[in-house]
């Protein structure tokens, strides 16, 4: 159905070599989703059936809505406990890049150490213009999600039997969270044959839409009441919305990570908008999310004043500028953008 990005000679070489090394370290990107998490974790319960021994590392912490995922808490974060991963880093024989790749995307520091690493490297990654350097490049920027290549990985090797109740959970939340729930244009009749045949292997899809969705406080609820009563502009004549949060109002709604997940995408619900963006104020940067419709690649507007990068319809990017400086930049820039790419 869709064009294998697996060679089968390539895949053949790769597992000769995992089954023969002692050390394999599978990395997700920063600020981990749930196709960061499901993809590293699902690679990682895919190998161990196979009987090889892995560990999944992440740069920073990740939302509580992702913490039931099966194994998540024997995975390492960078930020924690940096000197035990540096170590690791010397010693490994083999790194997985996955859900990213361009090694900054793990931040300067972690990105150094796995660049300066001299050891075999694969990326299994679905984001736009890959980098050079992996031993191993399994890229596919057309599919939703990296869980969807592990998916597609496990099946090039004629695994799909090894696929259990935990690989199954792990895949079917990237599948899940990167699809926007199966709505986004990347969904294929693919995405939808692999969640079915996730729930023949025992998903409970309900269950884990519970976990993903189901997780408002209150702090959390009165924290989007806020944004959008407040916080939102619409820009009907660019068909655009922008919503921004500071550190302080964040702070005045005692914000946990990953509290604004999802605002981004309330904006571009608005009827007849077509771009949204996110301004949130980091603590050192102004960190930004662009959400758009149809063929209007914000990927490339944030390339080109933000440098950033992402998908066509998703992408992020930062600024050193204020908050309210990073919105006037975009209401300066923005217009003459949609007109070059109408
Ligand atoms: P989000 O808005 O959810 O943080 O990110 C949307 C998409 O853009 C994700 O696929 C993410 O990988 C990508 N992305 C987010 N921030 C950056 C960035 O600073 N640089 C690049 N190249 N991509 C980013
Ligand atoms: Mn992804």
């Amino acid at each position: 159905m869709t064009n294998s990005i697996f060679d089968k000679q390539q895949l053949s070489a790769l597992f000769e070599e995992l089954n023969k090394v002692n050390s394999i370290l599978i990395f997700g990107h920063k600020s981990p989703d749930g196709d960061s998490i499901g993809s590293t974790l699902g690679l990682f319960h895919y190998l161990k059936n196979k009987g090889i021994k892995s560990q999944v590392i992440h740069p920073d912490n990740y939302p509580g809505f992702l913490k039931w995922m099966p194994e998540n808490e024997s995975m390492l974060i960078f930020d924690k406990k940096k000197k035990e991963v540096t170590e690791l880093i010397e010693k490994a024989d083999v790194i997985f890049t996955l859900d990213f790749n361009d090694q900054t995307r793990v931040g300067n520091e972690l990105g150094k150490l796995i660049a300066n690493a001299t050891c075999t490297k694969v990326m299994l990654d679905h984001h736009q213009e890959p980098g050079d350097y992996a031993k191993y490049t399994f890229s596919d920027v057309k599919s939703c999600s990296t869980c969807q290549l592990v998916y597609e990985l496990i099946e090039a090797n004629e695994d799909l039997d090894l696929i259990d109740e935990d690989i199954g959970n792990c895949i079917y939340t990237g599948l899940l969270t990167d699809t926007g729930s199966f709505r986004f244009p990347a969904t294929t009749p693919k995405t939808h044959l692999i969640a079915a045949d996730l729930m023949e292997r025992g998903v409970n899809h309900s269950k884990i839409h519970e976990h993903i969705q189901d997780i408002n406080t209150t702090d959390r609820l009165r924290l989007l009441g806020y944004t959008l009563n407040n916080k939102l502009e619409v820009l009907p004549e660019i068909k655009t919305a922008i919503v921004s949060l500071t550190m302080q109002e964040m702070k005045d709604h005692n914000t946990l990570k990953g509290y604004t997940e999802g605002f981004v995408n309330m904006a571009l619900s608005i009827l007849g908008i077509e771009v949204a963006v996110f301004v949130k104020e980091d603590e050192k940067i102004v960190k930004l999310s662009f959400r758009s419709k149809g063929d209007i690649p914000v990927n490339e507007f944030s390339k080109a004043h933000f440098g950033g990068g992402g998908h066509i319809n998703a992408a992020g990017g930062a600024s050193q500028l204020s908050v309210q400086e990073t919105i006037d930049k975009i209401k300066k820039e923005l217009p003459a953008f949609l007109e070059q790419n109408k």
